[in-house]
């Protein structure tokens, strides 16, 4: 049996794992690769993931970073099942055609760009037909269900807890005299989130490939959420002012409305008060949500035993045209509005933040992570004033953070699911993680269980054989990641055919600019021929 790391490997997106076995060849997830420019290319060499030879897709959950490049499989000659459960599916036909759609408006505005500089036009990583294409793939398969999608292989899917329908997988290879068991941990959810289950507990694998987001880290101040949020809503509602909420349209904005129903539920949440969800895509979520309460936990069980729905309450209201956006900048007295995108950098939270930063008593509450760069960024490391809309606008509403939202175990968590395994001389296989953060991680699971630890790199292939164990990679300390010198080697290619377009070009400008660009190439001769004599 074979595995090769196609993404995930000291990194967190990209998750994909080509698995081999007595010639068949599957995947574990399917994600797109985010991040530096340098990872994002990763996207573009589909070819290397040999699409047609996959026979079919293991897919843990709805997330992008584990489903984005499906589409781009299938273009490539990807026919074979895509197994998953039905929330994941219902999700993936929202999620697949929004990133479509993300992927067409960035190559337009690139392409606008390159017109004017005389460049060569770019393609979008996948269309929305192309996205389409992928949706008759899908196979449904229950939690706990065995699943044999090749003779002598079984599959089962359990909760991962972690968003609607997310799984880990376990994987019995009986193929030969000595069965193999593997697990795929997916992306492990915190304990205490609300709505979904708690990850499962699994005993036994020979060999564990494990996420390792925060390995490095428990979540700080993981206080009390709703105590949180009422205290914002109080404070806007006695100012008669607004509390905004930017919000993930899918998993978060779900739980901020589960949050507020609750505080409504024990009266802790003024009755008069309205709350809309303004983003189409946040709507046509919930809807998926309500169609699968059957993966919601005991908690939200109870309540709807009680003939109660906390995704459909009466003071909850939803936007989803352009005009019923537009009323709500209008809109009198105290409100919550939850919108996307969850980092205010693009979408109609832009606009409630145009109308609302600037007001005293409201508040702007933050529900995720907000990363460096971000509108949101900028706002909760105080800035006094930010740019909107070619606009500047003072921040005087009240800023609150609720970091307890999560849907990623901390690091004792991720320890806490570890220590239920029993299996002697098991091997983990950090995946899904920034490299600095599996190591520390990587250490703690040597000292506190003697677990076998390595971390793979990005293409990487192993070889498990049944009943014999493998030899384990010891990274060192402060290893730095090896440079991939093909990747290094393209880059310059693609920039050298970019250069000699534009000397093209320059030919026609003043002897004054020629000179200028000839010697800043003459410069970085000069610097390559450094490089090259230190390889
Ligand atoms: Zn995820
Ligand atoms: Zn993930």
């Amino acid at each position: 049996m074979k595995i090769k790391f196609m993404g995930g490997a000291k990194t967190v997106t990209g998750s994909c794992f080509i698995v081999e076995t007595k010639g068949r060849r599957f995947a574990v997830d399917c994600g797109m690769h985010q991040g530096n420019a340098e990872v994002e290319r990763r996207n573009w060499d589909i070819e290397s993931y040999d699409p047609e030879k996959i026979e079919f897709v293991l897919l843990t959950h709805a997330h992008i970073d584990h489903s984005g490049l499906l589409p781009r499989l299938v273009k490539y000659g990807f026919h074979g099942a895509i197994y998953s459960t039905a929330p994941t599916i219902a999700l993936l036909k929202l999620l697949l055609l929004d990133s479509a759609h993300i992927q067409e408006m960035e190559a337009q505005w690139k392409n606008k760009k390159h017109l004017r500089f005389g460049e060569t036009q770019v393609k979008p990583l996948y269309t929305a037909k192309e996205a389409e294409a992928t949706i008759p793939l899908f196979r449904e398969v229950s939690y706990e269900q065995i699943l044999t999608p090749l003779p002598g292989l079984e599959v089962k899917f359990r909760d991962a807890g972690h968003i609607l329908g997310a799984s880990m997988i376990e994987l019995w290879d009986k193929q030969n005299g000595y069965p193999l068991k593997l697990v795929f941990s997916g992306d492990i959810g915190r304990p205490a989130q609300l709505m979904v289950q708690e990850p499962s507990v699994i005993e036994e694998a020979d060999y564990l490939f494990m996420e390792a987001t925060y390995g490095d880290r428990d979540h700080k101040n993981e206080g009390d959420s709703l105590q949180e949020l009422e205290e914002a809503i109080t404070f806007s509602y006695r100012r008669g002012e607004k509390v905004i909420i930017p919000a993930f349209a899918v998993e978060r904005t779900q739980e901020i409305i589960y949050s507020l129903y609750l505080l409504f539920k024990n009266g802790r949440f003024p009755k008069d008060m309205p709350i809309y969800v303004d983003s189409p895509l946040a709507v046509e979520a919930t809807k998926v949500f309500m169609e699968h309460v059957d993966y919601l936990d005991e908690e939200t069980q109870e309540i709807l035993k009680d003939g109660k729905h906390p995704l459909d309450f009466p003071q909850l209201h939803f936007s989803q045209t352009t005009q019923e956006s537009m009323a709500l900048n209008t809109l009198a007295g105290p409100a919550v509005i939850i919108s996307a995108s969850g980092m205010a950098n693009a979408g109609r939270i832009k606009h409630h933040l145009r109308h609302n930063l600037w007001r005293d008593g409201a508040s702007i509450v933050f529900v995720g992570f907000q990363a460096q760069g971000t509108l949101g960024r900028k706002i909760i490391d105080g800035a006094q004033k930010v740019h909107i809309f070619n606009e500047d606008i003072v921040v005087k509403a009240k800023v609150y953070t609720i970091n307890s939202f999560s849907a990623h175990a901390g690091q004792g968590q991720l320890l806490d699911w570890l220590s239920h395994f029993r299996t002697k001389n098991m091997q983990v296989f950090l995946i899904h993680g920034e490299f600095k953060n599996q190591q520390i991680l990587a250490g703690m699971i040597r000292e506190k269980f003697g677990f076998a630890v390595s971390i793979p790199e990005y293409l990487e292939e192993i070889t498990l054989r049944a009943g014999q164990k493998l030899k384990v990679v010891e990274y060192p300390e402060k290893a730095t990641p090896r440079i991939d010198w093909n990747y290094v080697i393209g880059d310059m290619e693609a920039k050298l055919v970019q250069i000699r377009e534009r000397k093209t070009r320059l030919e026609k400008k003043p002897w004054l600019e020629q000179t200028e660009l000839r010697d800043r190439l003459l410069e970085i001769n000069r610097h390559i021929a450094e490089i090259v004599s230190e390889v």
